[in-house]
Order: C-alpha cells, then structure tokens, then sequence
C-alpha cells in the first residue's frame, strides 16, 4: 500500500528551521485540540493526535531531526510509519512522557487524563538512587541493581481477568474510558468530558479477577538490573534506562528508569566539576630546598619536582589529570595541587639544637 505520509514540519505548521520553543508551542496548540480526552470518539482528531505527536517526537530530537531532515520519512521506515503504537515501541516513547506531563498535567488536569486515553501509552518513569565510591565516579563503572517493578502477571497474560475469562467493555462508556455529560451554567450548556467512573477509564470491566494479581494485570516483581555508569558522573546527577521504568499501558511502551548517583567522599581528593582538588604536606626543608615530591593523582602516584624556596599554599596545576568529562571522557578537568609546610610537633634535643644552630645561621633573616 502506497503511503503518503505528510511532511513533518507541515504538520505542525512550523518553518523547516524553527527552533525547540516553536516546535514545542506548536505541538502543543495542537496537541491540546486533537488530544483524545478532548474529542472523545473522534477517530480523525486522533490521527491527527498521533500524527502531530509522532511529527513532534522527531522534530525535537536533534538527531532525529537531522536524520528526517537528510532522508525524510524513509529515515524511520523500519518504525512502522505512520502507526503510533509501533512508533512508540521503537524507542520514540522517550521524550513523550516528559511532554505528556508537561502538556496534560497543566491542560487537562494531570494523571487521569493519561489513563483515560484509551491507545498505548508509555509507562511512568520511575526512580531509585545507588551510592558508588569517589574512584567509581572518576573511572566509571557497573552497577547491579536491585528494584521492585511492575510485570505483567503471567497467569492472566495482564488482561487481569480470571483465565478462562476475559475483560468485558464497559457498558457505561461503551469502552471509550470517557463520558460526556452536560450541564447548565451561568454561561450556557456546558460539555464536560470525565473519566468513566465505571471502568476508570480502562474501558473494560472484570468480572472475574485473576487471583494472582487481584484484577491489577500486573504483579510487582524484584529485579537486578545493571547499569553502567559513565567515568565522569557528579555528585546528584542521574542516568536514564530508556525502557526500563514501569510497564506501558495498553501496549504502550515501557517508562524509564533513572538511576541518581550519590558519590562518597574520598579522603585525600575533593572534586569540583571535573577539577580535583589536594593538599600536599611537606616539610620545612624540602620547601628551602626544593626536591622531588611524591602526589597522589586518580591515576596512581606521581613524583613532582618543587623549585627550592616554595612558599606554604602555593599551587600548582596538574594538567588533564581531573575527573574525565561526561561529554568525551578523553577530555579532564585538571587535578590543583597545594602544597603546606608542616611544622614539627614533637622534636628531639638533637633537633632543636639543629634548628637553633639554623636559626643562628640565618641570623634572624627569613
Ligand atoms: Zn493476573
Ligand atoms: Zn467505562
């Protein structure tokens, strides 16, 4: 079947370069007329939802767009173009979430919209924290997880009905998750559109509930889960396991999973940005006299020389030898190095008698 499919940005009615903030305000004009909570039952606002949201998803992904803006449509043939349900399954559902939430929460009045929207629609993102060492931080590493997430349950297949049954449509709303009712008021009839109270939007009705999973379709479910942690990775800063949050609805794909970094102190090293900070102790004649100093970078212990008549808190940059950078990790910051003279403590008569005799020497000079 031929397919004619409409240009991306005639879709959303925007210049073929408009900017994030134009793209973003067009989706979301349109998305607000076509949204499906506001044209229940209209089979032709929801294509045009699904065509604007597909338009939308491509056009502010910066690769995407480079890639449609190179190939046209034939540059996501292989997602089952023009079907939204596809769509989302090939890894488009990413950024829908955020805009969903962006668009609909304010819009239409938060999470219930979401469920009464009869098509797939992408699981909610979901978070849990992992704590990893200084070292890890800088180097990068795996980590194994361990998370509780909902799965479909296997008795029921997820439909959440007792096997051997299945979910009825609900008669309330003839399955749309949605009615309609009108009211009067000050200015005139007013149509409302709010979820089915029946079937809370799913637009079906169990009679007989699976005893697994008590009609939820879903069990929730301990998982190990691994993820790698980019070299680079700050205190507080998160990583995104697309596909790996809580399950679609409808058949919609999964939310993802964030995974926030919390980052241990290290003894010796502290850290801002990518620059690492030291303090090197070292003593009163090696100050004088200059020598070789040994320095604990992150990369192992190196030997630095300091010139003879280095003063206390002086400080000196170690070139490329901080933190590698999330962008590129063969890009670092740069490890300071200060050095503090210490002062003895606990001295013997010997010396002291040396250190007087140097004191003398020097005849009250510094
Ligand atoms: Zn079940
Ligand atoms: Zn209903």
């Amino acid at each position: 079947m031929a397919e004619t499919k409409r240009d991306y940005y005639e879709v959303l009615g925007v210049d073929r370069n408009a900017d994030d903030d134009t793209i973003k305000k067009a989706y979301r004009k349109l998305a607000k007329k076509y949204h499906p909570d506001a044209n229940p039952g209209d089979k032709e606002a929801e294509e045009k939802f699904k065509e604007a949201s597909e338009a939308y998803a491509v056009l502010i992904d910066a690769d995407k767009r480079k890639q449609y803006d190179q190939f046209g449509h034939a540059a996501f043939s292989q997602g089952g173009a023009g079907d939204f349900s596809n769509f989302n399954g090939f890894g488009f559902g990413g950024d829908m979430g955020d805009i969903f939430d962006d668009i609909f929460g304010s819009f239409f009045g938060g999470g219930a919209s979401r469920r009464s929207y009869n098509g797939p629609m992408q699981g909610a993102d979901t978070g849990i924290t992992v704590t990893i060492s200084f070292m890890e931080a800088v180097k990068g590493c795996e980590k194994e997880i361990n998370i509780t997430l909902s799965e479909d349950c296997t008795t029921c297949g997820g439909t959440g009905a007792k096997p051997g049954t299945s979910p009825e449509t609900c008669s309330t709303c003839g399955g749309k998750g949605q009615v309609v009712t009108t009211q009067n008021s000050i200015f005139g009839q007013v149509r409302q559109v709010t979820t089915c109270p029946e079937c809370h939007g799913t637009g079906k009705i169990i009679r007989e509930k699976c005893d697994s999973c008590r009609g939820n379709g879903y069990i929730r479910k301990k998982k190990k889960i691994n993820v790698t942690i980019p070299a680079g990775i700050d205190n507080g800063q998160s990583v995104r396991l697309r596909g790996k949050g809580e399950p679609g609805i409808n058949g919609g794909p999964r939310g993802d999973l964030l995974v926030q970094v919390m980052v241990e102190r290290h003894p010796i090293f502290q850290r801002n940005g990518y620059d690492i900070y030291t303090t090197v102790p070292i003593t009163f004649a090696q100050a004088a006299l200059g020598g070789d100093i040994k320095i604990k970078t992150v990369d192992g212990e190196i030997t630095e020389k300091i010139k003879a008549g280095t003063q206390t808190d002086t400080r000196i940059r170690l070139k490329g030898q901080g933190v590698p950078t999330l962008r590129n990790p063969k890009v670092r910051g740069d490890h300071y190095v200060t050095y503090v003279i210490q002062v003895p403590t606990k001295m013997t008569k010997e010396q002291k008698d040396a250190l007087k005799a140097y004191d003398k020497a020097m005849g009250g000079k510094f």
